[in-house]
């Protein structure tokens, strides 16, 4: 028999805004070819709206990025749906991010998967997603500030691996924190300009193979490295 999995999701109370987050899946997340019923379940159920608190609520469900404060974003639903989807979660999993923000990232995994790690290097952000994601009732995210580059090898191998902020390259700590045949997602490009969406596999050898998803526009992956 499989091992039970619980992932404890919190009870949200109702808010007034289920229809434009309706309107946001069908409109752009379904519209647009995600078909993983679990990923759009939690595009259903998370409160978007609480994760873009300098705009006013309805603007948070329209499929574009939101200001989050410290020249940082909340990425747009598609693509926040599209890289969870690529990912090929199971309830089991446990995954790293890398580039909290928001948190909201965060949360759609943690509705998905038994356990999510994720990474922030602003420390401001950190706590404040922190803070959103305790008070939302979330139990099995943890946050943690620093830089995402080298990942968190404590913690690791990781089921999958997602960056939501651009690389120059892969970074060689990740790809070395990816269990054989994990999925990982990440923009690669030059900063400031179009990046390519990589999907990277980890075979049972150890070999990646790569696929370019999509084009996409992130915000820079910063630190030292
Ligand atoms: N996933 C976020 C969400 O759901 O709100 C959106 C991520 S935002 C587009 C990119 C985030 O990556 C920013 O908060 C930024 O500070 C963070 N970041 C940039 N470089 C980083 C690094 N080296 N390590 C960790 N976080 C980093």
């Amino acid at each position: 028999t499989p091992a039970e999995v619980s992932v404890r999701r919190p009870a949200f109370a109702p808010d007034p805004f289920g229809e434009p987050r309706e309107a946001m899946v069908q409109d752009h997340i379904v519209a647009r070819g995600v078909e993983d019923e679990a990923v759009l379940a939690a595009m259903r159920r998370v409160p978007r709206h609480r994760f873009a608190p300098e705009v006013p609520p309805r603007r948070a469900y329209r499929d574009e990025p939101q200001p989050i404060g410290h020249g940082q974003t909340i990425s747009q639903p598609y693509i926040v749906a599209l890289m969870t989807e690529r990912l090929g979660l199971e309830p089991d999993d446990r995954v790293l991010e890398v580039g909290t923000g928001s948190g909201y990232q965060a949360a759609i995994l943690a509705e998905i998967v038994r356990e999510v790690v994720t990474l922030e290097i602003i420390p401001a952000l950190a706590t404040q997603a922190a803070e959103r994601l305790d008070d939302l009732g979330y139990t099995n995210i943890t946050v943690l500030q620093g830089d995402g580059y080298y990942g968190h090898p404590s913690r690791a191998p990781f089921d999958a691996i997602i960056v939501t902020a651009a690389a120059r390259h892969v970074p060689p700590p990740l790809v070395a924190q990816l269990r054989s045949g994990g999925h990982m997602v990440i923009p690669v490009g030059q900063m400031l300009w179009v990046q390519n969406l990589l999907l990277l596999e980890k075979d049972a050898a150890g070999e990646i193979s790569t696929r370019n998803l999509a084009s996409v526009r992130f915000v820079p992956l910063t630190g030292g490295h």
